[in-house]
């Protein structure tokens, strides 16, 4: 592509910058100045609307945590309303129900959220379940429910809140993937399916929504201790201390170690990271 075409398409495709005052002082050096107060701070997310699935426990708590540190405005979304609630108020968001199983419900998700905090910037697709099971041993019903939990539902989730960021001139979409995205286990068949689907789709709308501005991303967890994590220790023998040995930090991560990823995310700090996929998992994926 020559010159005037790169610099033509990407006049279409990129809302202008704000504007930014930039000088070069004695020595060269770049002196910006008149910048606004999120241009200061690439990581601030005031006034930004969150969305966060399963955001009442675990690592969806550990996320909507650290957006609402750096000042996102943040709906706690789960099935269990008592949790929600809790959630939400010890974060000073909002709790919505919904089930990611079902279509209705997560596009109520999203109406809800525009209706009542105005717009909606950020949508973290982190609900999740599993089931532990031989690959013989499946129904064809426990299939079809994590596939449409993990990953159904985090598309139906990103379908509708695509127009309401297209509006807001932008956005970020954030889904949750595993070590299931990168290996295998005898045990969870399903849910190694849904959530190499969840790289595969996070690199497939990044594609398709760059041009709204819309960054899309997926973290891949390591071994972190949640509920969810408690369940599989419990089911299959010696997990713990294999994890502890392959883990290069050489310990469990916990949902305290996802806050940081969320915000570098979901802000400005990240506006040219798109349909990756990163691990937060204490080295674990890269341990030969
Ligand atoms: P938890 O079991 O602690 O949390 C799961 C969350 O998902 C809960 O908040 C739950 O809310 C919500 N949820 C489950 N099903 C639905 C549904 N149908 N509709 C709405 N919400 C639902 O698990 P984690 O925090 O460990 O897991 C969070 C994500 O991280 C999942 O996607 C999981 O696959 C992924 N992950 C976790 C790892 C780990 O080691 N813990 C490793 C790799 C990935 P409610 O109770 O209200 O239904």
């Amino acid at each position: 592509m020559d010159g005037a075409r790169a610099a033509s398409r990407l006049a279409c495709t990129h809302p202008a910058p704000a504007a930014i005052d930039v000088t070069l002082d004695a020595d060269n050096r770049v002196r910006q100045s008149g910048k606004k107060g999120r241009d200061m701070n690439p990581f601030d997310l005031k006034d930004r609307v969150a969305i966060v699935t399963g955001g009442n426990g675990g690592i969806g708590l550990g996320m909507a945590r650290g957006l609402a540190s750096a000042g996102a405005r943040v709906v706690v979304a789960g099935r269990n309303a008592t949790k929600s609630a809790a959630a939400a108020a010890e974060i000073g968001g909002v709790a919505i129900e919904v089930d990611v199983g079902d279509e209705a419900s997560c596009r109520n998700l999203v109406a809800q959220t525009a209706a009542r905090l105005g717009r909606v910037d950020i949508l973290i697709n982190n609900a999740g379940i599993n089931v532990r099971k031989q690959p013989q041993e499946y129904t064809l019903a426990e299939w079809n429910e994590v596939l449409n939990t993990n990953l159904t539902g985090a598309f139906v989730c990103a379908q509708a809140a695509y127009p309401e960021m297209k509006k807001a001139g932008g956005g970020k979409i954030v889904n949750i993937g595993s070590m299931m995205s990168i290996f295998g286990a005898s045990f969870t068949t399903p849910y190694a399916a849904s959530k190499g689907g969840i790289v595969q789709m996070t690199r497939a709308l990044a594609t398709a929504w760059a041009a709204d501005n819309i960054q899309v991303n997926a973290v891949l967890p390591g071994w972190i201790d949640t509920e969810l994590t408690q369940g599989a220790r419990r089911q299959v023998a010696g997990l713990h201390e294999r994890v502890l040995a392959r883990t290069p930090a050489a310990r469990w991560g916990g949902p305290a170690d996802f806050g940081g990823i969320a915000v570098f995310l979901c802000s400005g700090a990240s506006d040219f990271v798109t349909g990756t996929a990163i691990p937060v998992d204490g080295g674990y994926s890269v341990q030969g």
